[in-house]
């Protein structure tokens, strides 16, 4: 099949749907100018990954910061959602997909105007006391001054992103395998889902009957496993062209 043909039969695929969801990883934010964790432009081929190990943090806070600040704050606040962040948004408020379960931590989704953002791996927006636990908005929050600390009991700030060895957040796997159970279309985007358990959602999708649909520049483990339509380009590329065959 034809690429143009493959996004025509997705399109169609959403607009007929009864419960569509979007599943999206890093992929999808590389055109708003954040580079993925793996690969040759990766993440990790220029920072070592232990400044976001929990125990490291715990052990070396100012550190850790010192690379939090430059990698998820520096970076993160000058990305803004581009035209497949824009076209998922658009598609929500018309009401062809449900929701969105995201292993991202760039809050792009919702600056882009989607409501119904589960987010697997945390957020950079919010950050919690280890100590007490209050949680502030980064709008309260100086990063001048590192490492950044509780205005009740003066413990350190951790940004609420799941750090290597913390749990997954529990409302947020919970409301994520609900709405795979529910989706008959399941669209993934610019992911390779190798970390447990998000690798299992399209997957639980997939088991309860549900079509997917898969948008990624290479193949990833998903495409001869469980997915139905793949189209090989860039997220914004595709995502946009679904749009407009939506009227979007
Ligand atoms: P990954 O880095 O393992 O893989 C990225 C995937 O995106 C690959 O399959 C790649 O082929 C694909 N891709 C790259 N450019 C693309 C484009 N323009 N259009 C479509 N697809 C494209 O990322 P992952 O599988 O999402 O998971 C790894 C972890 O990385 C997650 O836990 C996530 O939290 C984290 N992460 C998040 C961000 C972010 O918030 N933007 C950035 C880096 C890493």
């Amino acid at each position: 099949m034809l690429k143009l043909e493959k996004i025509e039969k997705a399109a169609e695929l959403i607009r007929t749907a009864k419960y569509a969801v979007a599943f999206t990883g890093a992929g999808i934010s590389v055109e708003s100018g954040i580079p993925p964790f793996r690969g040759a432009n990766g993440l990790w081929n220029k920072h070592d990954p232990i400044f976001v190990e929990i125990e490291y943090f715990h052990k070396k806070p100012l550190e850790s910061w010192k690379k939090i600040k430059h990698v998820f704050y520096d970076m993160f606040d000058q990305a803004q959602p581009n035209p497949a962040h824009i076209a998922l948004a658009k598609m929500e408020k018309r009401g062809f997909i449900e929701s969105i379960i995201t292993q991202n931590i760039d809050n792009l989704h919702q600056k882009a105007g989607s409501k119904y953002v589960y987010e697997l791996h945390g957020t950079s927006r919010t950050l919690s006391c280890i100590e007490c636990s209050t949680e502030y908005e980064l709008n309260f929050v100086d990063l001048n001054f590192l490492p950044p600390t509780c205005y009740i009991c003066k413990g350190i700030l951790k940004p609420d992103i799941v750090f290597f060895n913390e749990k997954i957040p529990a409302f947020a796997l919970k409301r994520s395998t609900e709405e795979s159970l529910k989706a008959d279309v399941f669209i993934i985007i610019g992911t390779n889902a190798e970390v447990l358990p998000a690798a299992d959602i399209p997957v639980k999708a997939k088991e309860n009957g549900a079509i997917i649909i898969e948008i990624n520049i290479q193949e990833s483990h998903f495409t001869d496993t469980i997915t139905d339509v793949f189209i090989k380009g860039k997220a914004s590329e595709i995502m946009e062209k679904i749009a407009t065959y939506l009227y979007l």
